[in-house]
Formats: structure tokens, C-alpha cells, sequence
């Protein structure tokens, strides 16, 4: 007798191998079989030719307090996201004591935005160590969650507000190697540090793991090399990308840790820079032999703004003062062919990298106010401004002053090239999965990392076999993090399963829902074609539906699960 018995479906068991019908039976949370089954089940799941999968593992969240408030980690459990590995960027709640987590806030505040006044509704507040973190976070989860031990949190914890100001002593570095020893015993799956220059806390000062010695981190990643477990997660470090890569392959060459950095993605300003990484990533994973892993992403970051509302353009000074401007003024800058040329030359003839892709031809018309403009909707700012043999900056400018500034516009950041973006999904070095679940709820939502791969890249673009992509989003992922029995359909291993339909899986578009503590707004994002998501044999998720079961657990290496 089974507890639930999966009909019918098409098993991808998450190790690239083949496909095939069977059944699947599960008892008391796990796998029992494979095969055609004719035992009874307490229940029984017509899967009716669905493609069967593990469960997805989100390799990078930031869902370190949402899941006390939502236990389910919405929306990632309607991708098929049955666990999320949280404390990534240097971030965790723990280790904490009551004098410190006012410094792990400002944090969490500026570099996730997450609202301070949600994280302090939100968190209760009933940890010191990552041991009491882990159990607490283990009472009431319906997705499982895996941790890191963040640097900042580990290093306010020894040092005070002193972390934010200088770097550590010999002490304290080896008070805080017994924190991070700690944490790993209690469960953690690795230690994440940020590096990243851009990354400040609430009042300006930057985390404080970027005021951490090379010599600092390299001892707290000793801890994980003596004890042979766990990875390292980086955020930053290194000038530039190339850099990047460099400083994790000397992290890995240290340690002998599987080591993840942020990240490649495709950007229109540097069209040809991820090829680049890819190559020195290559070098480093497959000639030397290390394990690093770079992270990049499934959804291509869309970007719509009218010259009203746009915040694309603030890294350029005239552009900046303009937006800045009242309309009237802003509008008579347009207009002036003075500050036009300015505006060129800052925009588009400067090659320097820059978030805003420098180009006419990836900007489309979105949409526009005057009927008479409707034919241009959705063509090139370029193809229309070569057609009537226009400068595409003037043709820009024109049609917006034109319309009161109404016209909008939009174009992709990163991941806006499709054949860039395959080549980067397909390299064995790349992990597919930069969700960032949890952070900046107010404007963004890309929760469905695994929905977006299935139905964009992998049926749309055909870069892979479902085979191949389910075994991306499982088992090399539950691989690297050490979760021992998880990221495969076998007898034994844990039932956690996604249930989806291979012709309509999708991601859907981000929208607003007030459920936040605090009665805050967020963006959520669901997802089609996938009815159930199974956690540890449990429905979860129905036709798109929470079932109010719980049936989570803290994921610790080596099967020490609660
Ligand atoms: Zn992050």
C-alpha cells in the first residue's frame, strides 16, 4: 500500500537519462517505486502522460525570513520548486545575537530591498547561533530549504559595528572560523561572502564582509576544506569578470569546495564579454579540474519605461539632470540639439560598459499614445529611424515630444540575445538559477527561473532535451550543495517531485498581490502547465493551488533532515 501513487506519467528521472512511462509509489515522504505498480495507494494521481521530474532546487534565494511568514516560499513552489537554499550573498539571519540583528537588517534592507518595516513584522526573533536558525526555520516549512552561513552576519557577530569599519584580527578571525564551524556542524550546506562593490547597507556603509582581508576569507573557507563539506557562494569579488573567475578558481584551488560566482549573462553594451567569460570559465573547470560553477540566468530582464517614468538612463550625467528636470524643462532639453548631442554622445557613442545597451536596434516601441503612430508598435527604434533616414537618438526624442512624453518603450538588459543566452545555458560549468526568490519584491519577480528554462529555452529555442534540462534543474544542482537523497527519481530518495506539462509550461508576468507583513505590496509570478508539486510525498501545490499541507523540511548534508 502506497501513500500516493503518481499514474501514467513520463519519468524524467533528473539523471539526463532517457525518458519513459511508469508509476511512481511513495511511502512515508520517500520513493519506494518504480515501475508498473498495481499495489493500492491511499490516493492515487492520474498523471496521464505529464512529464514526472524531481522536484526543483533554487540554487539562489533569499527567502531567509519570507519563510516564516509563508512557509510555502511563494511563488517558487508553482515553478515546480520543491527546495531553495537561502543565505546567499554573504546574507543570513544567523549567527545573530539580540545586539546584532539591527546590523544583519540594514543589510538585508538596502541590498535585498526588503522592507525594513516587512522584516521587522516579520521576524520573530528566537535564534542566536545558525543551529537555533535551522531549527526554527524547521518547525513550519512547506518547501524544504537548505542554508549558507553569510560572512556578514558571522562577522557582526565577533566584531560589533566594528565590521563595517575595519578589517578583523587574528583574534577574531579565529572566533569567527569557530562560528562558521558551528553552523556547518549544525547543517549548513556551505558560506556565502559578498564582495560586491555596489553593495551598501541602509545608511550608506558597505556590508560588512567587504571590509574582510583576502586572508580573512580564505581562513573561514579552511573550515569547510577540513571539514570536506559544504560550497562557497560569491557575490562580487575580483575588478571585473575576468577577475571574477580568477578569485573563484583561487577559492577552489584552496579549498577543494565546489565554488558558485555571479555570474554570466548576456548584456547588449558588451555583446560579445560572456563569450569571453565562458572560455576562461571553461579553462578553469575543464583544465584545470576545479569545481566552479558560474550562475546565470533563465529570464531575460525586460525594461519599460517612457521618458516620464525611465531610470535606464540615470548612469548618464545630462540624461540624469534631465529626468531630474521638471517635464517643461525636461522637454525643452529634448528638444535643444545642443543637448541632444550630449545626450548622444553619453548614451550611445561612449563604449564604456554600462547596464543600458548603447544601441537602436534591441529598443522597441512598446506602445504609443497618437493612433497615427500605432504602425511603429513593436519595431526597432532603429528599423524606423533607418526607414525615414534618421538618426535613431533624434527619431527617439521626437516621437516622445510628440506624444507628451507618453510613448512607451522597451528593451532587455541581460539574456536579450537568444543564441548568447543558449550557449550560456548549455555549458556544464553554468548553474541555471539566479531567482534571487525573496529580494526586491517591490519591483521584481523571478521566481520562475525553472518554468521560464522548460518553456522559453528549452521548448521554444529546442537548446536541449528535457532530459538534459530537468537533470540541469535537479540533480546537478542537489550534486553540488550535497544533498545526498535529493535531485533524483529512485527508490530510496526523497519524494520530492514536479509534475508538468512539457507543451505549456511557461512563466507568466509578474503581478502585485498585499500580503506582506506590515500589509506591504509585492510582485509574485505563477506559472502555467505545472499542476502538482510534491514535497516529501505531499501535495503542495494542485492546479496552481496551495493545499495547505506542510510538509517542508531543513535539508542538511548527508540526509540529516528535520
Ligand atoms: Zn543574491
Amino acid at each position: 500500500m502506497y501513500d500516493l501513487l503518481l499514474k501514467g506519467g513520463r519519468i524524467y528521472d533528473g539523471s539526463g537519462m532517457p525518458s519513459y512511462y511508469a508509476d511512481v509509489g511513495i511511502r512515508s515522504g520517500k520513493i519506494v517505486e518504480i515501475g508498473r505498480l498495481n499495489a493500492g495507494a491511499k490516493r492515487t494521481l492520474k498523471i496521464d502522460g505529464l512529464a514526472v521530474a524531481p522536484g526543483f532546487i533554487d540554487p539562489h534565494t533569499h527567502l531567509d525570513a519570507q519563510l516564516f511568514w509563508d512557509p510555502l516560499g511563494t511563488s517558487s513552489c508553482f515553478h515546480g520548486v520543491t527546495s531553495v537554499i537561502v543565505g546567499n550573498c554573504g546574507l543570513s539571519l544567523a549567527p545573530a545575537k539580540p545586539e546584532d540583528r539591527d546590523a544583519v537588517i540594514k543589510s538585508f534592507v538596502r541590498v535585498e530591498a526588503i522592507s525594513r518595516r516587512v522584516l521587522e513584522e516579520g521576524i520573530q526573533w528566537k535564534w542566536k547561533s545558525t543551529a537555533e536558525y535551522l531549527d526554527a526555520l524547521g518547525t513550519r516549512l512547506g518547501i524544504n530549504a537548505a542554508a549558507l552561513v553569510g560572512h556578514i552576519a558571522v562577522r557582526h557577530s565577533v566584531m560589533g559595528e566594528d565590521a563595517v569599519e575595519r578589517q578583523a584580527t587574528g583574534e577574531e578571525v579565529a572566533k569567527m572560523k569557530e562560528l562558521v564551524r558551528a553552523g556547518m556542524q549544525a547543517g549548513a550546506v556551505g558560506f556565502s561572502t559578498n564582495q560586491n562593490p555596489r553593495h551598501i547597507r541602509e545608511d550608506k556603509k558597505p556590508v560588512a564582509s567587504r571590509l574582510a582581508a583576502d586572508e580573512e576569507l580564505g581562513s573561514l573557507l579552511d573550515v569547510l576544506a577540513e571539514m570536506n563539506r559544504g560550497v562557497v557562494q560569491l557575490s562580487g569579488g575580483g575588478a571585473d569578470a575576468r577577475g571574477r573567475i580568477a578569485y573563484a578558481a583561487q577559492m577552489a584551488r584552496r579549498t577543494g569546495r565546489p565554488v558558485l560566482w555571479q555570474s554570466i549573462n548576456h548584456s547588449w553594451s558588451r555583446p560579445n564579454h560572456w563569450q569571453e567569460m565562458l572560455a576562461n570559465t571553461q579553462r578553469v573547470f575543464r583544465e584545470e579540474g576545479l569545481p566552479i560553477y558560474a550562475m546565470t540566468q533563465a529570464k531575460p530582464f525586460q525594461n519599460r519605461y517612457t521618458l516620464l517614468d525611465a531610470q535606464c538612463f540615470d548612469e548618464f550625467p545630462t540624461w540624469k539632470s534631465a529626468m531630474f528636470s521638471p517635464v517643461e524643462v525636461r522637454k525643452q532639453m529634448f528638444a535643444d540639439s545642443a543637448v541632444r548631442k550630449k545626450l548622444r554622445a553619453e548614451a550611445i557613442e561612449d563604449r564604456s560598459p554600462s547596464v543600458f545597451p548603447r544601441r537602436w536596434d534591441v529598443i522597441l516601441v512598446d506602445h504609443v499614445k497618437l493612433p497615427k503612430n500605432k504602425i511603429f508598435e513593436h519595431k526597432s527604434v532603429q528599423e524606423i529611424a533607418s526607414a525615414a533616414d534618421q538618426d535613431g537618438l533624434d527619431w527617439f526624442l521626437d516621437i516622445s515630444l510628440e506624444e507628451d512624453l507618453q510613448t512607451r518603450f522597451v528593451h532587455t538588459n541581460t539574456q536579450g540575445d537568444p543564441q548568447a543566452v543558449c550557449e550560456i545555458l548549455k555549458h556544464p560549468a553554468v548553474m541555471i538559477g539566479q531567482s534571487d526568490a525573496g529580494a526586491h519584491m517591490g519591483y521584481d519577480a523571478r521566481f520562475g527561473y525553472s518554468t521560464a528554462f522548460l518553456g522559453c529555452w528549452v521548448r521554444d529555442h529546442g537548446i536541449m532535451s528535457l532530459e538534459e534540462a530537468v537533470n540541469k534543474l535537479t540533480f546537478r544542482v542537489a550534486s553540488v550543495f550535497g544533498l545526498s537523497d535529493r535531485g533524483l527519481l529512485r527508490p530510496g530518495f526523497a519524494a520530492d517531485i514536479a509534475v508538468f506539462n512539457p507543451a505549456t509550461v511557461n512563466t507568466l508576468e509578474p503581478e502585485y498581490v498585499q500580503d506582506l507583513p506590515a500589509n506591504e505590496t509585492r510582485m509574485i509570478q505563477k506559472a502555467t502547465g505545472v499542476p502538482h508539486t510534491i514535497v516529501n510525498g505531499e501535495v503542495v501545490i494542485e492546479d496552481g493551488a496551495p493545499t495547505g499541507a506542510l510538509p517542508g523540511k531543513v535539508l542538511r548534508p548527508s540526509g540529516r533532515d528535520t
